[in-house]
């Protein structure tokens, strides 16, 4: 027997907000014989054992829509209509006598035909969604089918290559107890879509992550051997303050400069960061690139601190960032904080979390080790769902493409989309699409990092670029190096202390060969940073020898490669959508190349798929 949920939060002055009405409208049965009435608190996704008088058994009921509008429509298993002034939306006072009226023309025969006649065409369209790719992406999407979009969880699956989730962010344990990111990352804290996904009642992020944080800024080793401290002067102790307004680096100006565009950033963009992407600054007929955006500074302070730094981040040189992306992050670690997990998972907390919260509030399991070569085993009556990296993306594409599965409009979005990719150059998906970024890990004895390396153990050590001759600066090898085992103290065994190298690929000149493996042993590179480190540290030769090396790693698909065209990439449509209601693609290639930009991905194409088929968000704050 099939059946309706109606909910109203609208003309019962009784209740709170919220406090919803629940209505179990049985077709085939007497509005009045199958029609309960009780105050309760609903969600989305809830379901209720009611006991009506005129059955024998209980019905069950699936609460399909509980947003704040509910009163407004009555949502039939995903699809909606609008209550209008012929078919009254409140029932409430059924009851009573001067509302009988009402209440018959509600259950006219030619209404219930019509909720009849909607349950069993919205039975037959509910799709299933079948996401290739457990990343950050994938996992988002597929929790926003379910939790903003009220998805039944049995519709949606998730394909994953590897062994477990998270795709890039992802941990190993060492036997020793070390434990290594695949590459270092960090959390930052501030990022929007991030803190949508994270944010659990009363906090941005569960306790069960326990963040641990970096101290803003970085500790600078200069050119010519000096050491100099740079803070955030709004979140330090009046001593850094001075340290960091006295640090030989660049000019005053140049200080009161980075202090008025920290200042500025923090009081117009906290309200809606989001914004700062979609201002889009143009130079000539292409967009400003972040070196363009920083050209009030003095190369001094550039070379010394910008450059190194957000090389760091985007594994590439400003002259190739566009403006926004760099506003956009430099945003996020102005009001924000970088953080490591201490959980015991490593940065693969995050990924690992969404996927219990998939298991255990949802039920659903992820098929692990499925490597999806050919779409058309997973397209037949189903929406597809690409939230592998772009390199997996093209080459799965390109396969669709050959076999022309799709509309005559998709597959000329997909052929755009490959055009966009060959246009960036044909030479490889791996050197022309993606960021390579190097990670070697050391590991040293006691339980901190001795004060001889470091005075404070919880900031970033950051390696300036020298001045040359040439005008083009000197990029040291190590980019930088940080003691995650000192910002969270589960990365390394108690009485050991864990060392992140991160050496980023512009600045190695092409010495590794392209193919090589993904993890590094020691040798030729851990020599060439040993070397580094020890001109840094001198006279603390003795401190460095000790550390053993324990592994690096090379992620080759670190970032997708962005082109500066005004664009983001070269994407069809907003939503990720290659053919309305059978194919979609996300990932972060189709927004910032960042966590944030995977997770809005996902986002929008959750959100591209429900409108294909006409469901509405439960959540008022979903865009
Ligand atoms: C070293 C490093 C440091 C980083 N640092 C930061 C940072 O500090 N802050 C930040 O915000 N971002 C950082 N990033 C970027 C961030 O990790 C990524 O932007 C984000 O994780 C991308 O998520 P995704 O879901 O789009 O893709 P991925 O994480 O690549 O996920 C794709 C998934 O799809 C699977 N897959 C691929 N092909 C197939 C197939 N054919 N069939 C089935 N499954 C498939 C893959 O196995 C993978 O699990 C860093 C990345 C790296 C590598």
């Amino acid at each position: 027997m099939a059946q309706v949920l109606a909910l109203s939060d609208r003309c019962c002055g009784c209740l709170e907000r919220r406090s919803l009405l629940l209505y179990s409208l049985v077709l085939g049965s007497e509005i009045n014989e199958g029609f309960q009435e009780r105050p309760l608190s609903v969600r989305t996704g809830d379901a209720f054992r009611v006991h009506c008088d005129s059955h024998m058994n209980p019905t069950t009921l699936f609460v399909l829509h509980a947003g704040a509008d509910a009163g407004a429509s009555v949502q039939v298993l995903g699809s909606s209509f609008s209550a209008s002034r012929k078919h009254p939306r409140c029932l409430v006072r059924k009851r009573q006598p001067e509302r009988r009226g009402r209440l018959q023309r509600f259950s006219s025969p030619a209404w219930r035909q019509r909720l009849r006649r909607q349950v069993l065409q919205a039975q037959v369209e509910l799709p299933q969604v079948r996401i290739v790719g457990a990343g950050l992406a994938g996992l988002t999407t597929a929790i926003a089918l379910i939790e903003e979009y009220g998805w039944d969880p049995a519709s949606v699956s998730i394909f994953e290559a590897s062994d477990t989730v998270g795709g890039r962010v992802r941990t190993d344990r060492l036997p020793e107890g070390y434990l290594l990111d695949r590459g270092f990352q960090v959390v930052l804290e501030a990022y929007p879509e991030q803190k949508r996904l994270f944010r659990v009642t009363g906090a941005a992020y569960p306790d069960e992550l326990k963040l641990r944080r970096f101290l803003p800024g970085a500790t600078v080793r200069l050119p010519n051997g000096t050491w100099a401290y740079v803070g955030d002067p709004l979140r330090s102790d009046l001593g850094d303050v001075w340290t960091t307004l006295l640090a030989p680096l660049g000019t005053i100006q140049d200080k009161a400069r980075v202090g008025w565009m920290r200042l500025q950033t923090q009081l117009r963009y906290t309200s809606n960061p989001n914004s700062i992407l979609e201002q889009v600054n143009m130079n000539g007929n292409r967009e400003e690139t972040a070196e363009e955006a920083l050209a009030a500074l003095t190369p001094g302070l550039r070379q010394s601190f910008f450059s190194p730094f957000y090389r760091g981040i985007f594994l590439d040189e400003l002259y190739n960032i566009s403006s926004r992306l760099f506003r956009y992050v430099y945003h996020m670690l102005a009001v924000g904080y970088a953080s490591l997990p201490d959980n015991g998972h490593g940065i693969g907390a995050l990924p690992r979390f969404l996927a219990q919260r998939l298991r255990d509030e949802h039920g659903l399991t992820i098929h692990y080790g499925q490597r999806v070569t050919d779409l058309s085993t997973l397209a037949d009556r189903a929406v597809l769902v690409l939230a592998a990296d772009v390199a997996s993306t093209k080459k799965l594409l390109e396969q669709a493409s050959v076999a022309n599965r799709f509309s005559p409009k998709a597959q000329a979005d997909i052929r755009k989309l490959l055009c966009g990719w060959l246009a960036a150059g044909a030479d490889g998906v791996h050197e022309t699409l993606q960021r390579v970024s190097t990670c070697l890990y050391f590991g040293g004895e006691g339980a901190e990092p001795p004060e001889a390396l470091i005075t404070r153990p919880r900031s970033l050590v950051l390696a300036a670029d020298a001045p040359s001759p040439s005008g083009m600066p000197r990029r040291p090898l190590v980019n930088n190096l940080c003691f995650p085992s000192a910002v969270a103290r589960s990365y390394a065994p108690s009485n050991k202390y864990l060392v992140s190298c991160t050496v980023v690929e512009t600045a190695l000149h092409q010495q590794l060969d392209p193919k090589d493996n993904d993890l590094l042993p020691g040798g030729e590179l851990e020599a060439l940073v040993r070397t580094q480190l020890y001109k840094w540290y001198p006279s603390q030769r003795h401190l460095l020898d000790d550390w053993s090396f324990l592994r690096g790693y090379r992620v080759r698909g670190a970032q997708p490669r962005q082109r500066l065209n005004g664009e983001r990439f070269v994407m069809p449509n907003e939503d990720g959508c290659l053919d309305a209601g059978r194919l979609y693609v996300c990932g972060d290639w189709c927004d910032t190349p960042t966590a944030n930009g995977a997770i809005h991905s996902g986002y929008r194409v959750a959100g591209g798929i429900a409108k294909a088929f006409g469901v509405h968000s439960r959540s008022t704050s979903s865009r």
